[in-house]
């Protein structure tokens, strides 16, 4: 007893000294994550992000080779499964594994999502194309609340989160396909919110500008075929109308955290904005 509080009090001191007593204003200390589209862009952030404010993440990815070796790096909190959020059963199981390995389920973060290469003309829309990007960017994230739903429903208590997009929010941004399946995260939200507040689980979703993230680069590739990255990337970010700052993946893992803890404990059917200003603005800063 004494011995154990003793040893206690040195590790406390030495957590003390080495790390600093607050690492931002947000905790997630005892929270358990899973976050889907974890091993890249802003799903990583947010996992190193959530980690380094407390919680224990489980990172859900369809790429297991790149997932599982971000989750290694980021030590011991971290773990991964893999996970396509288009079939329902991948996700359930990832709800699943996530329960048996914390005892619970406070985060859910639906992040994953794909861009496609769709023609512009909606005469010319590929219904193919269509129904697969739908089948993760919309349907994944609805399976991935159903399945979240189920564990948190019983403990009245959870936060879901889900990456929509001001492309969700504007016409004429993206494709329509892209666009359609992003609005679409932002109405999911609201409906669901309807059901899941009387049972105390809030559900918020984030809306980005572009972030120049492998996955939006390999969108822009496409458009500006001659172009290196640096450039794409100085493009991407010159498209913002914010003065001194660009979009990062820390801006929206730091969103992230703070719908995530219980600081937005009364924020629930919101579509947090992080554009820099941008959908207040009348065009492109081109
Ligand atoms: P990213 O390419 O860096 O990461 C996306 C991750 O999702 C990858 O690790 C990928 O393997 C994974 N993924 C793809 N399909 C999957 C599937 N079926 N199941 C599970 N995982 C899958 O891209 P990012 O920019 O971090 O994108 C994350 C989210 O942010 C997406 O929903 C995207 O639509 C949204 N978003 C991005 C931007 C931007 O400009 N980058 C802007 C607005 C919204």
């Amino acid at each position: 007893g004494h011995a154990n509080s003793q040893l206690k009090g040195i590790w406390i001191q030495t957590r003390f000294l080495q790390v600093p007593p607050t690492q931002g204003c947000y905790q997630l200390e005892g929270k358990v994550a899973l976050i889907t589209g974890a091993a890249s862009g802003i799903g990583k952030e947010t996992a190193t992000n959530f980690i380094k404010n407390g919680a224990k993440v489980v990172m859900a990815d369809i790429n297991k080779q790149i997932g599982q070796q971000t989750a290694r790096q980021l030590g011991a909190n971290a773990s991964f499964v893999t996970c396509d959020v288009s079939k329902e059963s991948d996700i359930s199981n990832a709800v699943d594994y996530t329960v048996s390995r914390h005892g619970q389920l406070d985060i859910m973060y639906n992040n994953a999502g794909i861009a496609c290469r769709t023609p512009p003309s909606i005469v010319d829309l590929d219904l193919a194309t269509f129904d697969k990007v739908i089948a993760i960017n919309v349907r994944g994230v609805v399976a991935g609340i159903k399945h979240a739903a189920r564990v948190m429903i019983p403990r009245e208590t959870g936060c879901i989160l889900c990456t929509a997009s001001v492309t969700g929010m504007m016409g004429g941004l993206a494709q329509h396909t892209y666009s359609i399946s992003k609005s679409s995260v932002i109405g999911i939200v609201k409906s669901v919110t309807a059901e899941l507040c009387k049972l105390g689980i809030r559900v918020n979703c984030i809306s980005p500008f572009a972030i120049p993230t492998p996955f939006a680069m390999d969108e822009m590739k496409d458009y500006f075929p001659g172009m290196d990255s640096k450039a794409l990337a100085d493009m991407i970010h010159n498209a913002g109308v914010l003065k001194g700052a660009n979009c990062e993946p820390r801006d929206i893992a730091n969103a992230a955290l703070f719908l995530a803890s219980d600081d937005a404990k009364y924020i629930s059917g919101h579509n947090l904005v992080v554009d820099g200003g941008f959908t207040s603005f009348k065009s492109l800063n081109l």
